[in-house]
């Protein structure tokens, strides 16, 4: 019977099986990098997507053999490290997702060779640091550190240190902090009239996000200008903290 083509309905997601101590195991990771390069590099749908897929189709392309048997392993990681996981391949192009029988997820084996390299102890100090968004937030958000985070975030002799030890390129912009957090000053109104729309429950949870909360608060503060003009009643949700991606990015699943 011919096999009908993935994603011409939503695709099955399976659960990522991380808790399995088979799923850190690098020979049995490399054996599924390796399938899954193999029908990408005869597909090369994604190629326009992000950097993983040209990285993978250049490094087949300049191999010896010309196929995925002639890449060296350890050139395997340079796919992995340009994936940030945005899930575009999986939920708009691929054709041989899950129920698919070659059952490709490309971002969950991205995101499981990340866990790989987390757990070997791979990552950088500055990987661990710069992925601490909302530690990071909370230090530089005190008054005094603030100032002379952004003074350092704009001196040149500064970012050539920053540059040296962190790896932070020194013509990288990076957001300077904000003197007041966006949870600390926002005032959403919750006294107007709840009107549920028909798909919609006509009230607001605002979950801040680390950048918006310590780098743009500006940018909160006009969503809570524009609820308030359409009357929709709103809060700030009461506990926030990270929602993880920068740690998921690093294949750190334990602190997420
Ligand atoms: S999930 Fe990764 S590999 Fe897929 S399109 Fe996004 S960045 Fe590229
Ligand atoms: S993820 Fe799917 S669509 Fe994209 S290149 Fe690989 S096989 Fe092709």
């Amino acid at each position: 019977m011919a096999q009908r083509e993935g994603s011409l309905e939503a695709p099955t997601r399976h659960a990522l099986d991380w808790q399995n101590p088979k799923f850190y195991d690098e020979a049995d990771l490399f054996h599924e990098l390796e399938r899954v390069y193999d029908i990408c590099h005869g597909c090369r749908r994604c190629v326009s997507l992000c950097t993983s897929f040209p990285t993978l189709f250049d490094l087949v392309d300049e191999s010896p053999t010309m196929e995925v048997d002639g890449i060296k392993k350890e050139d395997y990681w340079k796919v992995v490290d340009q994936c940030y996981l945005c899930d575009l391949c999986f939920m708009t192009k691929c054709p041989y997702v899950p129920p698919h029988e070659w059952n490709l997820d490309f971002p969950h084996l991205m995101l499981r060779a990340k866990a790989v390299k987390f757990k070997k102890g791979e990552v950088k100090f500055r990987d661990k640091l710069l992925s601490s968004t909302d530690a990071l937030g909370k230090l530089a958000s005190i008054p005094v550190v603030t100032q002379v985070t952004n003074f350092a975030i704009n001196n040149g002799a500064a970012r050539s240190v920053m540059d040296g030890v962190l790896e932070i390129h020194k013509e990288r912009k990076m957001p300077e902090y904000a003197g007041r957090t966006f949870r600390s000053s926002a005032k959403p109104r919750n006294d107007f009239p709840v009107k549920p729309g028909e798909r919609t429950p006509g009230k607001v949870a605002i979950y801040s996000t680390c950048y918006v909360n310590y780098n743009e608060p500006g940018i909160g503060h006009d969503l809570v200008k524009l609820l308030e003009h359409n009357e929709i009643p709103a809060v700030v949700v009461e506990k926030e903290a990270c929602c993880g991606m920068p740690k998921l990015e690093l294949g750190d699943l334990e602190t997420v």
